[in-house]
């Protein structure tokens, strides 16, 4: 059963409602070393980051925000741990949301004051619950960390922001077993209408927790749960970028970009197939429109089997035809086969996207 998502807005990003999921990532630079953390988003950004997230942990930290942001050109979410104090400095220098959890900080008179100037201001709160962060009061009351008690903490996180008369927020749930995370955020999307952040949390290095990743994001996603995302890896932030558009794409619900379609290969295989496919990974433009895009080894299953494509590249004993729609619009050798590619999918997104 689907149930309307509140709409918010992180900075000029929206977030539930209609509007189309979003993919973030966290830092990992120390935030006041404000040349690599910006180095660092800059570097997502060009693989399609929507919103960034960083650690703020000192005062230094929080006056760094302004700096970062004449520089990156993405939403700046603070994450406080504790002290209210940080917060009302990230405020302060510019952050467009902050994640706290309510129950952890350490004033209940800085909570009050926080809220008042997030609203004064128009600037939301990630409330994240994971496993690690369930009190032991709602631990012993659930028996254990589950399900149970992971929806429990989160709905009396979000129960006292709204005591606050505060409803600007977006909610994460996370676990890094599978199963728990998406019982957990289906429990609570029945419960609350707040957008989801979904993410497996520690979900390994990056092979590991891409798959880990898609598989529970995707069964979420897939049921209309869901409306920003975090592909949490080992690894450097880029990598969750790539990991949570591809998962976006592969479900079809990527607000741009290209979508994918190659053959495995096989014994019908004409050409170096695989290094083509890398080539074309390495060069493939970003665009504006979303489109279909078909690479196949072979002209007798490949333009079948990649008729749904926008455009479609299939392999010849000869060169290539490209296709669009299915109808072949052009031959020409494996050597011209990238470029004519490439070539195609600016026109067609020029057309799609009327630029
Ligand atoms: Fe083999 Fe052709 Fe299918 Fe590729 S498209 S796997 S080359 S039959």
């Amino acid at each position: 059963m689907k149930v309307e998502r509140k709409k918010i807005y992180v900075g000029d990003v929206a977030i539930g409602g209609n509007a189309p999921v979003t993919v973030q990532t966290m830092t990992n630079t120390i935030t006041s070393d404000v040349e690599s953390t910006v180095q660092q988003i800059l570097l997502c950004e060009k693989y399609g980051l929507d919103l960034v997230r960083a650690a703020v942990n000192n005062e230094e930290d929080a006056k760094a925000i302004k700096e970062i942001k004449k520089r990156i050109h993405v939403p700046f979410i603070a994450d406080i741990q504790y002290d209210y104090r940080l917060a009302m400095w990230a405020v302060e220098n510019g952050a467009d949301c902050i994640r706290i959890n309510p129950g952890n900080m350490n004033s209940k008179n800085g909570l009050k004051e926080l809220v008042k100037a997030l609203s004064e201001k128009n600037i939301p709160i990630r409330v994240g619950v994971n496993s690690g962060s369930i009190s032991r009061e709602i631990i012993d009351r659930f028996h254990g960390v589950n399900v149970d008690s992971l929806v429990a903490s989160a709905i009396e996180e979000v129960e006292t922001l709204e005591d606050l008369n505060f409803t600007n927020m977006k909610v994460a749930i996370k676990s890094s077993d599978i199963y728990t995370s998406v019982a957990a955020y289906r429990k609570f999307y029945m419960l609350k209408e707040y957008p989801l952040h979904l993410g497996i949390t520690e979900a390994g290095p990056y092979e590991q927790g891409s798959i880990k990743s898609a598989i529970g994001l995707g069964i979420l996603l897939a049921e209309g749960i869901g409306n920003t995302i975090r592909v949490s890896l080992t690894d450097d932030p880029y990598k969750e970028v790539i990991a949570g558009k591809l998962i976006l794409s592969s479900l079809n619900l990527h607000g741009k970009g290209i979508n994918l379609i190659s053959c495995p290969t096989c014994a019908r295989t004409n050409g170096e197939m695989i290094a083509l496919v890398q080539e074309f990974l390495k060069r493939k433009p970003e665009i504006q429109s979303k489109l279909n895009i078909a690479i196949m080894g072979c002209h007798v299953n490949g333009p079948g089997e990649a008729r749904e494509a926008d455009l479609g590249l299939a392999m010849t004993k000869q060169g290539a035809h490209l296709f669009r729609k299915g109808k072949k619009i052009q031959s020409c050798s494996r050597e011209e086969a990238v470029d004519i590619l490439i070539d195609a999918i600016i026109k067609l997104d020029g057309e799609k996207s009327g630029n």
